[in-house]
């Protein structure tokens, strides 16, 4: 059994979300803790490129999410790398177990555990995790230098991810589902502007094919979903980017869920059934979903924690 701890306010997460209500509960002498999780940062920092932060008109993900970790900080939040693996919201104070063994208790909890990535859910597709097939072109793109790389996906990750890894891939293939693209006006402009991509509409993955020794990605089979012909389209990288679900596994049993798994809160508001429990960012919100929306909503569950306090 580890220390016992005592805060006011105990933040889980460390992207936009939870870092922009540590700025705001420091500046309100709350003294909060932030545990960071097992990706300190959150999702920006698997990005390259962020063009829609305001004040930025390019700026790194990661670099950003150093900045904001340094904003936190320089305000008085005390930030911990840790992950909190058991969240009690039926005593008061409130109870978080740590990985390190570390007990948190904590009269408002902010939870800003955030988005993570979705799979496809095929077996090869899991077999072949780590040996060709990834959902963080930053992270593994370097691999695929001079090869044929394939993504998956129809939204802005999927476009983004595609266009990054044309700088190591001799050609990527973007399969889509649909013959339209959810993903904005502006990066589908670049998508079909670029020589090295090609799409392949109408088609979904229902393989991927490799070698067992060593354990490799060849292709993926495609299906089209009209036609249900199939094909193979050979690659040796195979990247979903097909959304995020929400990382509400701590509260599912002790909070509301909606639209697959977000946290409820009230309109208008962060707060959740429980009085005292706040929620922002992505873990609440299954439309807008970006990084300025979720720092907005760590700013209001700070606000609301301080009234909460005050009350
Ligand atoms: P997240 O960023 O998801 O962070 C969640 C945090 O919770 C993480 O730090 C994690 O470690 C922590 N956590 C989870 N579980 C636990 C636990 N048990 N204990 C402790 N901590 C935990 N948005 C834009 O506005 N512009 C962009 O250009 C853009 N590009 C993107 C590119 C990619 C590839 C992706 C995937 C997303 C992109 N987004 C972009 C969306 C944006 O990243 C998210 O909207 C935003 O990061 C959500 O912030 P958040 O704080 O809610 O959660
Ligand atoms: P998303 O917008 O939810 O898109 C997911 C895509 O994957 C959709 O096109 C969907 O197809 C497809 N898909 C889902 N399940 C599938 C399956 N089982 N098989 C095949 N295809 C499947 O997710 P996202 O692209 O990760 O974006 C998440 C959020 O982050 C969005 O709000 C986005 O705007 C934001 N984001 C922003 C930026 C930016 O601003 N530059 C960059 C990245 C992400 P359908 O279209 O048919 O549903």
């Amino acid at each position: 059994m580890g220390e016992t701890r005592h805060t006011k306010v105990l933040i889980i997460g460390s992207g936009p979300a939870g870092y922009t209500a540590a700025v705001y509960a420091a500046r309100a002498m709350l003294n909060p803790i932030l545990v960071q999780g097992m990706q300190p940062g959150g999702q920006l920092t698997i990005t390259t490129e962020v063009e829609n932060w305001p004040g930025d008109t390019h700026v790194q993900g990661p670099d950003l999410m150093v900045r904001m970790e340094a904003h936190a900080k320089a305000m008085g939040a005390e930030v911990i790398t840790d992950i909190i693996t058991a969240l009690d919201l039926s005593k008061r104070p409130f109870v978080a177990q740590s990985d390190s063994g570390t007990v948190f208790t904590a009269d408002a909890v902010i939870l800003a555990t955030g988005a993570q990535a979705k799979w496809l859910g095929l077996p090869s597709e899991e077999k072949f995790k780590g040996f060709g097939v990834s959902a963080c072109a930053t992270c593994d793109g370097f691999f695929y230098r001079g090869r044929e790389i394939v993504v998956i996906g129809g939204g802005n990750t999927a476009v983004e991810e595609a266009l990054f890894l044309t700088n190591f891939a001799s050609k990527v293939t973007l399969i889509h589902r649909r013959d339209t693209l959810r993903a904005e006006k502006i990066m589908q402009d670049r998508l079909f502007k670029h020589p090295k991509i090609q799409m392949l509409w109408n088609h979904d993955v229902t393989e991927v094919v490799g070698t067992e020794a060593p354990l490799g990605v060849t292709g993926v089979r495609a299906r089209n979903v009209q036609t249900g012909a199939e094909q193979i389209v050979p690659c040796e990288g195979f990247f979903v980017a097909i959304g995020h679900a929400p990382a509400s596994e701590l509260v599912k049993d002790q909070l509301p869920l909606h639209n697959g798994g977000y946290v409820k809160v009230e309109p208008g508001s962060t707060r959740t059934a429980i009085p005292g429990v706040f929620a922002a960012g992505d873990l609440t919100d299954h439309v807008y979903r970006q990084a300025v929306t979720s720092a907005g909503m760590g700013c209001m569950a700070a606000l609301d924690a301080e009234k909460f306090l005050a009350e």
